[in-house]
């Protein structure tokens, strides 16, 4: 039997590898370099954790799990004392004393695994230690947790994350292994780059969890359709609810609550003990749907999470697959949901265009935010789109919402060139821009007070959109301004202009496909239906 499979066994308890564990375990406990990507619940801990412990018996010494979350540092630790294993945290959390119990114990090479946040190991102290441990040859490994971390492409950027190439180029010959659930081909490059991982061997799961059906809905009276997919999908279910901001994550949960849900607010506005009440209910308890920013969710582990639900829509595809992530890691039927609507569309351009940072940064953003948005708009399989946004090729899985109810498809660049020649003979005619319902009104042939003021009623494309609804307008538009050939002026009271990619769709060269807005029933009533 390997050295690995034993402490497999001996240890941890448990028969067989997963999946590409033991090829992961048996290269970096060997002292190869690894890039490991896996998905939640894939069993990414055991691929340092086993290591660790066969190279500590082997005589080399400590392994330094960098993990950016305390409350992980806590679960693991505990965990491995469990499990018989020497392993201690530092973090501030600890005493002074206690801090220095555990660098002392650390230094005589008793520990196998000290866990520790970025921006402590790079301190000169905690390096100077680690220099001293490296002389003796006791320094076994390094292991980056959350590596996605480390790069500003990624949902999750903590420059602390950065300082940690200090690792490669002091301890050259100590083997790292670096982990992370998600990241896109940018993301990867750039751990890659960032770290000096050039050399190391990739190990790459499979994103699919086939136990999560996804599905995406328009946005309409987004707390109502929250409520009915609740109650008609997951009454009593253990959920998820994500929200942009602190303000809506306390008016859903309240609503949730008058409808008699066990729903609690969870955001980083909140008194810390109060929270922490908070996501101890939610980990104990039965049926609580905890109501949240994406403050909240990582390294919380429970399994029987039924439902993930966005009301409001993320800004790249490598968030939203993290937070639905976390619904099902118990291997049964979960749902991923999300609403999404003009609005988000205009809020998260709106965020992007207005942040400090450079344009190259900002292109790169709206292209993310573009692929979430092909998503949500797609008529196909969604875990197609999804799987091969991290380079992952598939076949319709049969269980989204787009696989059980095919949405009818109406080719919209008929609408969209009716609107885009709204917007430009309106600028012309007036000077100025205007937002998207008094756009919509013109098409439509509303003669509103603020139509005729500006004597609107007199263009030429007033009326001509009467035949489609506003909502399909409105999609329209969305469209628009995912592919660039509509800005949004947030300067200036989200007025809409022209682009230079508005001529394409003008010329014909471009065409706008739009799901028919039907109300559908949801993956899961189907589901049980059949
Ligand atoms: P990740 O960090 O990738 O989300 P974890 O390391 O927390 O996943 O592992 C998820 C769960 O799977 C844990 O409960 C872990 O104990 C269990 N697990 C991991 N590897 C194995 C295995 N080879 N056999 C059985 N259970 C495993
Ligand atoms: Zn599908």
């Amino acid at each position: 039997m390997s050295p690995s499979l034993a402490v497999l066994r001996e240890v941890f308890g448990y028969e067989q590898f997963r999946g590409p564990q033991a090829a992961i375990i048996d290269h970096v406990a060997g002292g190869g370099d690894a890039l490991v990507l896996m998905p939640t619940g894939g069993g990414k801990s055991l691929c340092y954790q086993i290591p660790a412990i066969v190279r500590q018996r082997a005589g080399h010494g400590v392994a330094v799990v960098v993990s950016p979350l305390i409350a992980l540092m806590h679960d693991q630790v505990g965990a491995l004392h469990e499990a018989g294993v020497e392993a201690a945290f530092l973090n501030s959390t600890l005493t002074a004393d206690e801090a220095r119990q555990v660098e002392r114990r650390m230094l005589a090479g008793e520990i196998t695994l000290l866990y520790a946040a970025p921006e402590r190991v790079t301190t000169p102290r905690f390096l100077a230690q680690l220099d001293s441990l490296h002389q003796r040859g006791l320094l076994s490994l390094f292991a980056i947790d959350e590596a996605h971390c480390v790069s500003q492409w990624g949902h999750d950027f903590r420059p602390e994350y950065r300082a940690l190439t200090v690792l490669h180029e002091r301890y050259a010959g100590v083997p790292r292994i670096a982990l992370t659930a998600t990241a896109d081909a940018l993301t990867r490059a750039d751990i890659v780059e960032r770290l000096q991982l050039e050399d190391a061997q990739p190990f790459v799961s499979s994103f699919d969890r086939p136990n999560i059906a996804y599905g995406i809905v328009e946005k309409k009276d987004a707390t109502a359709q929250l409520l009915r997919f609740i109650e008609t999908e997951h009454a009593g279910d253990a959920g998820v609810v994500y929200c942009q901001s602190r303000k809506r994550v306390e008016e859903v949960a309240a609503m949730l609550a008058t409808r008699g849900l066990d729903a609690l607010p969870y955001h980083a506005g909140m008194e810390a003990g109060l929270r922490q009440r908070h996501q101890d209910r939610f980990l104990r308890e039965e049926g609580v749907v905890m109501v949240a920013t994406i403050a909240f969710g990582m390294g919380i582990d429970k399994p029987d999470v039924r439902f993930v639900a966005h009301l409001d829509m993320p800004k790249n595809i490598e968030g939203y697959y993290q937070e639905t992530g976390r619904a099902g890691r118990d291997g049964l039927p979960a749902d991923a949901w999300m609403a999404y609507g003009l609005q988000d569309v205009v809020n998260q351009r709106r965020m992007i265009d207005e942040s400090p940072a450079a344009e190259e940064f900002k292109q790169v953003m709206r292209g993310k935010l573009d692929a979430l948005l092909a998503l949500a708009e797609a008529t196909d399989c969604r875990r197609v789109r999804l799987l091969g946004y991290f380079g992952e090729a598939s076949r319709p899985c049969g269980n989204c919402d787009n696989c059980l109810n095919p949405p009818q498809v109406w080719d919209g660049t008929e609408a969209a060139r009716m609107l885009l020649s709204t917007i430009y003979r309106v600028q012309q005619q007036s000077g100025i821009s205007f937002g998207a319902g008094h756009l919509m009104d013109i098409l439509r042939g509303k003669a509103t007070d603020k139509v005729t003021q500006h004597g609107h009623e007199k263009l030429s494309t007033f009326g001509i959109g009467a035949a489609f609804s506003e909502a399909q307008l409105r999609g329209v538009l969305r469209q628009l301004i995912a592919v660039g050939a509509v800005a949004v002026d947030a300067q200036a009271f989200n007025t809409l202009q022209l682009t230079a990619g508005s001529r394409a769709v003008l010329r014909g060269e471009q065409t706008i496909q739009l799901r028919e807005g039907v109300a559908t029933p949801t993956a899961a009533t189907k589901r049980r239906r059949t």
